[in-house]
C-alpha cells in the first residue's frame, strides 16, 4: 500500500505535538490533525505546570507561554491552616495555554513535521486483517478525505473517540473523573504561590485551585468526584455541581466576591488509572487519551509531554526497521509501567485514601504534617508521614493503612 506519511498524529496538544516534534527529528514523515481551528484554543485548563518536564527537555519555553512564574504551593485545610511548600523544586508556571500548545505544535512543525487545523477524525481505516492504516477525516465538517499511514497515535485528550475505534478501552468511569468548573477572576492579588484549598464543604474529592496570573488576575476552578454530579454519594457526600459549589466559595471569599470573571468553562479530568493497554498492532495511545494523568491534581500537561518522547523514541525504533507490531511498540508500555506508571500509581492510592477524609480528619493531617513532609506523600514515600498523622490520630489507621501495606508505619 502507498502511504501519505510515516504516522498520523491524531490530536495537537501537548503529548501530540512533542510525539510529533521527537519523531520528526528522527527523520519520520509525520502528520499532525487537530479538529480545533486554531492549535490550544479555546482554552479549558488551570494553566499549571511545574518546569521539571520543560527542562528535561532542554526547552527554552518563550515569554509569552506563560502569565507568571510561581514559587510553589499553599494547601489550605479546611480550618483555614495552611502548608507552604516552596523551595527549587516547586517553581513553575502559570501558563498562556493558547501560545505554549501552539509553541509546541511550532516546535514539531520547524522539526518537518506537518499541521492540518480544522481537520477532525471521524473514522479509523483498517486493512483486510483489521489492523489501522488510515484515518478518514473532514475538513471544516466538508470535504471527507482518506489519509494512510502504517502508524496512528491517538493523542486526542479526554474524548479519545478514534482510539475506541481502534479496540483501545478508554470509556471513562464516573468515579474516576472530576468535573470541573473555572473562572478566570480579576482583581486577585496573590503571594506567587498556586494556591489549592481542601475540604468536604468546599469541594468534596477535590480541591478549589486558584491559579495566579499577570495583571492580578486568576484562574479560579473546582474539582469534584464525578459521582456527585449524577447525583450519587462518594465519600459520606451525595450529590453537588461544581459552578454551584465553586459562587459558593468565591462569595465567601474577601478578595473574590468583589471580582470579576473574565471566562467561563467548564470541563472533566480523568483522575483514575490509566487504560490497561497503550499499544497495537500499528497504533498507540499517548497523554490524557491514555488517562495518564495524576490522580491527585488532574494535571496532564507534563505528563503528556513525558510520554510523547517516550513513544516517539520507541516509534523511532519500529521505523529504522519498518516493524509497527504490537511487540515492537511495546517497549512504550513497558517504560511506563515500570517508571511514571508506578509513580502515578501511588498517587491513585493515595487519592482513594484522602476521599475517605472527614473535614475533622484533614484539619488533624494539616496540623501534624510540615511542608517537609509533603514530597514524602507526593512521592510515596508514606511510612514518615502516616506516623506521624497516627501519633494524634490511632483510629485513623484502618484507614492509612492502605498506603503502607507492606509494614507498621515508622
Ligand atoms: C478544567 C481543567 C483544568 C486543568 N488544569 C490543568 C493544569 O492546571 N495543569 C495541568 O498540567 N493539566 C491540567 N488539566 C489537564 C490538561 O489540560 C490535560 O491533561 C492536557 O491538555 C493533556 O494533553 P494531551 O495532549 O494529552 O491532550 P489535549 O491537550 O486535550 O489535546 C488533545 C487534542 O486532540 C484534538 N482532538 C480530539 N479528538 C480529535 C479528532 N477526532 N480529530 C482531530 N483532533 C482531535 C483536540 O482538539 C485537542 O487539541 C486540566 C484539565 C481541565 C479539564
Amino acid at each position: 500500500m502507498k502511504y501519505d506519511h510515516d504516522v498520523i498524529v491524531i490530536g495537537g496538544g501537548p503529548a501530540g505535538s512533542t510525539f510529533a516534534r521527537v519523531a520528526a527529528a528522527g527523520g519520520m514523515d509525520v502528520l499532525i490533525i487537530d479538529k480545533r481551528k486554531e492549535i490550544g484554543v479555546p482554552v479549558r485548563c488551570g494553566e499549571g505546570l511545574g518546569k521539571g518536564e520543560i527542562i528535561k527537555q532542554d526547552l527554552d519555553l518563550p515569554r509569552q507561554c506563560y502569565s507568571i512564574e510561581v514559587e510553589g504551593a499553599k494547601v489550605v485545610a479546611p480550618n483555614g491552616k495552611s502548608i507552604v511548600w516552596k523551595n527549587e523544586g516547586t517553581r513553575g508556571w502559570v501558563l498562556e495555554r493558547k501560545f505554549f500548545d501552539k509553541w509546541l505544535c511550532e516546535l514539531a512543525v520547524e522539526k518537518g513535521a506537518k499541521v492540518h487545523t480544522y481537520t477532525r477524525a471521524f473514522e479509523v481505516l483498517k486493512d483486510e486483517k483489521g489492523k489501522p492504516n488510515g484515518v478518514k477525516v473532514s475538513h471544516g465538517g466538508r470535504e471527507a478525505y482518506d489519509i494512510h499511514a502504517p502508524l496512528i497515535v491517538s493523542a486526542e485528550g479526554m474524548e479519545s473517540m478514534m482510539a475506541r475505534q481502534m479496540g483501545f478501552k478508554t470509556v471513562h468511569a464516573l468515579y474516576d473523573v472530576d468535573t470541573c468548573y473555572e473562572y478566570e477572576m480579576k482583581p486577585y492579588d496573590h503571594e506567587n504561590l498556586i494556591e489549592l484549598y481542601f475540604g468536604n464543604k468546599i469541594a468534596p474529592r477535590g480541591y478549589v485551585w486558584i491559579f495566579p496570573k499577570a495583571d492580578r488576575k486568576a484562574n479560579v476552578g473546582i474539582g469534584i468526584g464525578g459521582l456527585l454530579t449524577n447525583g450519587e454519594k462518594l465519600g459520606g457526600i451525595k450529590g453537588a455541581q461544581p459552578k454551584t459549589l465553586l459562587d459558593a466559595y468565591i462569595k465567601n471569599d474577601k478578595q473574590l466576591k468583589e471580582a470579576s470573571t473574565l471566562l467561563d468553562f467548564g470541563g472533566v479530568i480523568s483522575v483514575g488509572a490509566p487504560i490497561d493497554e497503550f499499544v497495537k498492532d500499528n497504533c498507540m495511545i499517548i497523554g490524557t487519551a491514555a488517562k495518564q494523568v495524576d490522580p491527585i491534581h488532574g494535571g496532564g500537561i507534563g505528563i503528556a509531554m513525558e510520554t510523547g518522547v517516550m513513544a516517539a523514541n520507541v516509534v523511532l525504533k519500529a521505523h529504522a526497521k519498518k516493524d509497527y507490531t504490537k511487540a515492537m511498540l511495546y517497549e512504550y508500555e513497558k517504560q511506563w509501567r515500570t517508571g511514571l506508571g508506578k509513580d502515578m500509581a501511588n498517587r491513585l492510592l493515595l487519592r482513594k485514601v484522602l476521599e475517605k477524609f472527614s473535614d475533622d480528619d484533614l484539619n488533624h493531617i494539616f496540623n501534624t504534617l510540615t511542608d517537609a513532609d509533603l514530597p514524602n506523600v507526593m512521592d510515596g514515600r508514606f511510612a514518615g508521614p502516616v506516623a506521624k498523622v497516627l501519633t494524634g490520630r490511632p483510629q485513623l489507621l484502618g484507614i492509612l493503612s492502605a498506603l503502607v501495606p507492606s509494614g507498621k508505619p515508622k
